[in-house]
């Protein structure tokens, strides 16, 4: 008899993903250590301003991040609690909308001590490529892996460099990679969303030519996966300046996290 080579490997699966959830939500019940909360007050400062149930939604996403993901020290900075707690804690922050799902491919946060030089790679043509050091403040890379510069970390959790936020930057990457192309566009949540943003984009260049002030970092405008990224900062760490720029980008951010951030950050809430 021919044997249905699909049917078992379709339910190891689904087993996997059932034993998966089922050790999540046994994570998110436990008990959460008061010295992770004290290190959330201090160093992501959107904790305090969740809703009571937005907040055990987060505290439970932070856990299974913590036991989930490798925190690897780089270049001799030492691992602590705080750096795997304020890096998860905005890792959850974005994904109190969606499920932890977006962030499987995940396997590993490296964290340098500073910015850090990375390799680039320029093809010249004819097969001759150019190569070169960056200095980056993070970066994923396909195979799995975080790296982040933890003073722009840091920065970012207490809302002290302006509208950025590396770690919400580089999981807005891994939530537009989340449907198998980076290309600026996160999983669909409907047919308009494309074209709109592309619109956003527009408009975003032409303040930007006039000379006017613009929310977020122009950086934003070297391509539409980075536009994505910047203005997921955005959204998230100055969500009120970001709607009164450009409500329209703003609400397709929103159905893109499936969050309103502007209902809970207090329209003072960003340190300049
Ligand atoms: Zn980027």
């Amino acid at each position: 008899m021919l044997a249905r080579c699909g049917t078992p490997a379709w339910g190891v699966v689904m087993l996997f993903s059932w034993l998966r959830q089922r050790r999540r939500r046994t994570l998110a019940a436990s008990p959460f250590p008061a010295a992770w909360d004290e290190i959330l007050a201090a160093g992501v400062r959107q904790v305090a301003w969740l809703q009571a149930d937005e907040g055990r939604r987060l505290r439970g996403l932070v856990a299974v991040l913590l036991a989930e993901k490798r925190f690897e020290g780089c270049a001799g900075l030492r691992i602590t609690d705080e750096i795997r707690v304020v890096i998860a804690g905005q890792m959850a922050l974005v994904a109190l909308g969606l499920s932890l799902d977006f962030l499987d491919r995940l396997k590993s946060v490296l964290v340098y001590p500073g910015d850090f030089r990375a390799p680039r790679r320029t093809p010249l043509g004819g097969g001759v490529d150019m190569e070169w050091q960056q200095d980056q403040e993070g970066e994923v890379w396909t195979g799995g892996s975080m790296v982040l510069a933890w003073p722009r970390v840091a920065a970012g959790g207490r809302l002290r460099d302006g509208a950025r936020s590396v770690v919400i930057h580089e999981s807005a990457h891994l939530l537009d990679a989340h449907d198998g192309s980076i290309d600026g566009l996160p999983p669909l949540p409907s047919a308009h969303w494309p074209a709109g943003v592309a619109a956003c984009r527009e408009h975003f260049r032409e303040v930007l030519d006039e000379g006017r002030g613009v929310p977020f970092d122009e950086y934003a405008d070297t391509s539409p996966v980075e536009f994505f990224a910047v203005a997921s900062e955005c959204f998230f760490q100055d969500p009120h300046r970001l709607w009164r720029f450009d409500r329209g980008l703003y609400d397709l951010l929103a159905a893109a996290w499936r969050q309103d951030p502007r209902r809970r950050v207090p329209a003072s809430g960003l340190a300049r």
